[in-house]
Order: structure tokens, then sequence, then C-alpha cells
């Protein structure tokens, strides 16, 4: 069989057969065959036909000894009912609904029939079961001892996967598969080469084969992924950048801007940066911190770097909220030096230009006025705005930076890198040109050691693993109903105390009553209503989300930050960075609707004074797995923590939107081993330090360059 050759050219395929395929994303011979079971059924612990139970999900084997089709009376259904037999015992299988299951299924047949056991007044049974005619047990699985099941789709069943599959493997050999590991690789960790993994993940004789298998593929996947990475950075630092000078002494001096002592964590960070600009290779940096760890400072003293040296720096965010509040931020600090430095602010809604000439045209309180855009970019084209801060709106082509020598773009700043792709990193740090940028990644998601190092293998790492000092820890309740009305009542104290609260709801409007599943869902709407009129009177409740105008949305946020609302009922998109330090509690709605990272990074909105936060949790859900989760976050101390939890306990794929980085189930498996990611890493560094441009690995770079074309890791 020719692997490269399509499934419908070798197997028979139906219509909605070949719809799900689509779908699997199954298109050749080649993507069948790496396919993999979800799991597998174990024989040796099949049970005979008297030991069944009510409630088992099994597969039972026998001879059919009866088989009829009838119409129900009452509903009129069509019934079709066999009863199976073992050398034990029989048992009913019935079908709703399939008449043709009587064309199939015959008296003396040998059958598989999987199912649930169920009961009724005359005994047990499985209720339409999917059935197998096969000789023997054992031909189920092409003679494996174990039964492979399939991740199953609309239309496809992990026994027309199975069936195909067993049909593939004789095709396979060594030599029309070559395997991508070098051999050196595979001998030093133990794995199998693909050829026996294929064999043994498809058709395992026994748990060890299979577990090999896996192992092998999760490494095969993880070693690519970081050898794609560290392949980019060889790449970035074959390029130059930007000579950013500057002394100890104008740093410290700088420094003193800031109305805090800096934490040593942060000055940590900061010295690693200038380390950084030392040198003639770009600067490929991330810096990893908890929210409210300080990320903006670090980066306000990189920037002052560059622009004290003659260049410019781009500062992008995710939102236009989030560039806006940066944009303050900037003016806030450089306005305090003895030369005003120019900054610019980018967004798709609008352009704005600090300082303004003229007082009459400072149209908002920080000095900042409304310019077009046109003009905005000339300024920034010909080098007279040295700070440009901005949304998605900063990678536009007509953002343009001088070329000449002694001006540019010489720093490029992505806050909560997370929410951007790989391309539009590469494109704010003008990865094409020959002089590029130094890059600074900023990130609060909290991920397990395992995943960073795989998916930023490309990038140094700065730690703020400190939390400015005075922060209080935050107090997290997650909140039984009925004790809703106490919860309410000390935010009520709080606000008297002149504090302010966010309620995030997990929905902007009431739900269509008629669409399933969407009830009991808070709204935003409906609640800051309901907290408006029953809860609240005496306050002023707000309301914050994705669908307001931009310039809504500044309203709102500019009456909260002056207190004149208090309590602000929001959805996450205050999730990332709003920083309004009077605001020290934060109710969640429908907790069970995010994620432990994504609930960290919420309560983080209100960890960012001295005084002390609280965080109150509700949800509708009794799930036990829930209750797990948000008891985690009542525990956790730090988001890393919550992240290794999330890791062991849900995988990382249900991590900060993990399916992004484009790493498979079995991938984020091999992230819970630490000791694979370090060996997939250490193999990956030597082999591009032995062999740089990979001419002695051939099969190597046609991997990579397959997957390449495949990942684009957003
Ligand atoms: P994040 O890391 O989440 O981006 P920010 O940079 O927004 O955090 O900082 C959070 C808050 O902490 C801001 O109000 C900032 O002014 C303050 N802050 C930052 N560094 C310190 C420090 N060393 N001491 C006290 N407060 C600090
Ligand atoms: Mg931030």
């Amino acid at each position: 069989m020719e692997m490269d050759s399509l499934i419908e050219e070798n197997f028979r395929v139906l219509a909605p057969q070949k719809k799900a395929l689509g779908k699997l994303g199954l298109k050749t011979v080649r993507d069948l065959l790496f396919y993999f079971p979800a799991r597998y059924e174990n024989f040796s612990e099949r049970k005979n036909i008297v030991d069944l139970q009510e409630g088992d999900k099994t597969t039972v084997y026998g001879k059919i000894v009866e088989a009829k089709t009838q119409r129900t009376r009452t509903k009129r259904m069509s019934l079709s009912q066999i009863i199976v037999g073992d050398l034990t015992g029989t048992i009913n299988a019935v079908w709703f609904n399939q008449p043709y299951i009587a064309n199939i299924l015959k008296i003396g047949d040998k059958v598989a029939l999987t199912g649930k056991i169920a009961s009724n007044k005359s005994g047990l049974y499985i209720a339409n079961p999917t059935f197998e005619k096969v000789d023997s047990y054992a031909d189920l699985s092409g003679g494996s001892a174990l039964l492979a099941v399939y991740p199953e789709a609309r239309g496809i069943t992990s026994r027309w996967l199975r069936f195909n599959i067993q049909k593939i493997l004789p095709s396979v050999s060594r030599t029309n598969l070559q395997d991508p590991i070098p051999e050196r690789i595979l001998k030093k960790y133990h794995l199998p080469d693909l050829y026996s993994s294929l064999i043994y993940i498809h058709t395992p004789q026994n748990p060890g084969d299979a577990e090999a298998a896996r192992k092998r593929f999760a490494f095969e996947e993880i070693f690519f992924i970081q050898l794609t990475r560290l392949k980019e950075r060889q790449e970035r630092d074959k390029k130059h950048s930007f000579a950013v000078k500057i002394t100890k002494k104008e740093m410290d001096d700088f420094l003193k801007i800031f109305p805090f002592e800096l934490t040593a964590a942060q000055k940590k960070s900061i010295n690693h940066i200038l380390g950084d600009f030392g040198k003639k290779t770009p600067m490929s940096r991330l810096l990893e911190g908890d929210v409210g760890s300080g990320k903006t400072a670090v980066a306000v003293a990189a920037v002052y770097a560059a622009v004290k040296s003659g260049y410019q720096a781009a500062y992008m965010a995710p939102t236009e909220i989030l560039a806006r509040q940066h944009f303050q931020s900037f003016i806030e600090y450089f306005s305090q030096l003895r030369l005003t430095t120019k900054i610019g602010l980018i967004t798709s809604s609008e352009c704005r230009k600090y300082p303004s000439k003229v007082a009459f045209e400072r149209d908002k309180g920080d000095g900042s006025t409304h310019i077009s855009k046109s003009q905005l970019l000339k300024w920034v084209e010909n080098g007279e705005i040295p700070i440009l801060i901005g949304t998605h709106s900063l990678i536009q082509k007509s953002v343009k930076f001088p070329a000449e020598d002694g001006k540019g773009l010489a720093l490029a700043i992505i806050d909560e890198q997370h929410r951007f792709g790989t391309k539009q990193r590469a494109s704010l740090a003008r990865e094409k040109s020959e002089r590029i940028p130094h890059l600074l990644s900023m990130t609060a998601t909290p991920i397990p050691r395992t995943l960073a190092l795989t998916i930023y293998g490309d990038l140094d790492l700065s730690l703020l693993d400190e939390m400015p000092a005075g922060r209080r820890k935050i107090i997290t309740a997650v909140v039984p109903p009925e004790q809703r009305g106490r919860a309410y009542e000390q935010i009520r104290a709080e606000i008297k105390n002149g504090r302010q609260a966010f309620v995030i709801c997990p929905r902007i409007e009431e739900p269509d009553p008629d669409k399933l599943g969407a009830l009991n869902v808070k709204s935003v709407k409906e609640e800051a209503k309901r907290l408006q009129t029953e809860i609240f009177p005496e306050f002023e409740v707000g309301i914050l989300h994705g669908k307001l105008k931009p310039a809504e949305k500044e309203e709102v946020l500019d009456d909260f930050r002056g207190n004149k609302i208090q309590i602000l009922a929001a959805t996450s998109v205050v999730e990332v960075g709003v920083n309004i330090p009077n605001t020290t509690m934060i109710v969640i709605e429908g907790a069970e609707r995010f994620g432990l990272a994504q609930l960290h990074q919420l309560r983080g909105r209100v960890m960012r004074s001295s005084r002390q936060p609280y965080c109150f949790i509700f949800t509708d859900s009794d799930s036990q797995k829930t209750k797990q989760r948000l008891a985690a976050l009542e525990k956790a101390r730090s988001g890393f923590e919550l992240a290794e939890y999330d890791l062991k306990f849900r995988g990382a794929g249900e991590l900060s939107g993990a399916k992004q980085w484009g790493i498979s189930d079995m991938g984020m498996e091999a992230l819970k081993n630490l000791k694979m990611v370090e060996a997939a890493r250490l193999e990956s560094q030597k082999i591009l330090k032995q062999d740089p441009e990979l001419e002695k690995h051939p099969l190597v770079l046609k991997r990579l360059s397959s997957q390449k074309s495949k990942i684009h890791f957003e």
C-alpha cells in the first residue's frame, strides 16, 4: 500500500465516513497509520457472560443463539434482538430502529458486542452495542492481546479505524517508513524504532508494548518541537541587532522615577536585559512573572535604555484597554524626566501622541492628544516618536521605522505574549530584516516547567518569582449558595471602607432560552441589573465587556478608576493586565467555566496594592472534579503551583488553551515527565551544535520542514 495515497483509493469509504475522516484530519494512508488508539481493552480482563454486572462497559464475545426483529406495539419502533451465549451463560442484546441488524447478524454467527450492560425486569442486556463478526476473539485485534480503541468521530467508528489500520500494517516496513529519530538517541533512551512502535501501538501484545510505543511518539513530538524552536533561535542569532548602551549610573538614576523600590527579581531581570543589549546578537528573552509581579516596570527600564541610545521601542499589548493603560503608565514615568520623550499610541480606533504642543489640544488629563494615523506614522518613520505603544495595529505594513545607522526600532516588547501567534511576534520583531530588534516577550501565564522548556525553548528566561513588598496574600473562598448573602455583606462593608469590586460573569447577555445548556449561566447585563436593584442599591454598578465600543470601555474604566463606579460587572476582558489598585475584591460567577490558570489571572486583578484582597468564587457545578480544582485554587500560593496541579490532574491541554501550541494529547502527557522533556532538550541542543545545518541528519531536516508546514504554533 502506498503511504501517500488517499484513504479512499485503498478502502471502501462511504460519504459520511469521508466527512468524518476529514474532520479527524485523515487524508492519506500514512495519516491513518499515525492515528493512534486512545486506549486498549484487555482480553485477559474480559468477563464471562455469567460474571457480567449492570453498569459494566465491556465487550462480550459469543455465538448467536437467537435472533429476531419486531415492531413495538405502542411506539411503532423496530426492535432487533439477539441472544448471545458463551460457555457460561447467555445475554440479550437489543437495538432500537436498526432493522437492518437482522440482515447482518444470524443465528450461529460468532460476534463481539461492545456496550454498556443494563438491566430490566427480565435480567441483564446490552442496549445498542457496536458489534463485529469474528471467528475468534483474538481476530478482532489482528492477533493482538489488547484491543485498540480509537477516538471516534460522528460517522466513523473505532471498529472501522481498527479494521482498516490493520490492513495497512503488513505493508509497513523499515524501508518505506524511515525513522526520523537518530538511532543513537533511540538506543540511549531505550525507545523502540518507528517500525516497531507502529506495530506496538496498534497491535500490542502486552501493555508494556503499548506504553513503550506511546513513550517513543511522545518523545518524538516534544523533540521535534524543541528542535524547531532551537533552530529558529539559531536563525535569529545569525542576525545583527542594535547596540543599546547605557551606563549603570544612568540606569540607576532612571530607576528613581518609580515611586517604589524595585524587587530583587525586577533588578535581576533588568540586568539580564542590559547584559543582552551588550551583545551583538539580538536579545530573545521571556520575562515570566505572576500577575502583579511588576513586569511593566522592567519593560519601562528596557525601553529607557533603547531610547537613551537614540533608538526606538515598540510595545505591543493584546487589547486596547491594556495598550491605553500602558500608554498612560509610560507618560506617567517618562514625564518625570528632564527632557520630554515623545510617546505614541496606535490602536484600530485611534492614534494619540504625548505630549501635545498646545494646551487647548489636550483633550485628556494625561497630556496626550488625538492625532491622525498618517501623522503618527510619519513621526514614527522619521524617528521623532521614540516610543510607540499599541495593539495589533503596530504590526501593520504601514508602520515603518527609520533605516539609517544610529536610528530605528531597537527593541520590540510583547505583553501577554501567549495571546499572540508566532507570526505576529515575528512580524513585530522584524524577523525578516537583516538587522533585527531585541525582543522582550512577557507573560503571566503560569505554565509548568516542562511546557515552558518545550514551547519557549528558543527564549532565555527571566523570572519575576517575587511579589513587590507589602502585598497581602489573597483570601480565596469558594462560597456555597446558601452563603451568598454573607459574601455580599462582606463586600458591602469593604466598599463602605472605600474599596471596589469586580464581578466576573461567563457571558455578556442572557442566553436564548431555547438553546440547550446555556441556561443558568450568569450574564454581565442581567447580573449588573440584579446587583444594582436588589443587592447594592446604594452603590453604582457598571458594565464592561468586549462588545462595548472602545470609547465606551474607556469611559467605564475611567469612572471605575475614579471610583464613580464601585462595582464593575465584566466578562473576562478584565483578565489581562487591568491595573486598578483600589479594587480589592473579585467575585467570579460560573467558575466551572474558567480554567484554573484563567481563574488565577482573574484574581490577580485585585492583588495590586498592600490592602487585603478577596476572591469570592461561585459555581453551580456539583461535579467532584470542579470541587477539587476550586479547592486547589483556594490553597495554591502561586500560578506555577496551580499550573503543575492542572497538568497533573487535567492534562496540560486544558491549561491556558494549550491547543494553540499545537501539541497533541499524547505530547501533553509527555509533559508530565520532566526527565523525558529534559532529554529531548539535551539531544536537540546537541544535534544543532554538532551539525548546525543538519546536513548530516537529512531525515531530521525533512521531518522539521514537514512539521513547519503543518504546525504554526498559533
Ligand atoms: P504585571 O506583572 O502583572 O504586568 P504590573 O507591572 O502591572 O504587573 O504591576 C502591578 C502593580 O504593582 C502596579 O501598580 C505597579 O505600579 C506595582 N509595582 C510594580 N513593581 C513594584 C514594586 N517593586 N514595589 C511596589 N509596587 C510595584
Ligand atoms: Mg502586565
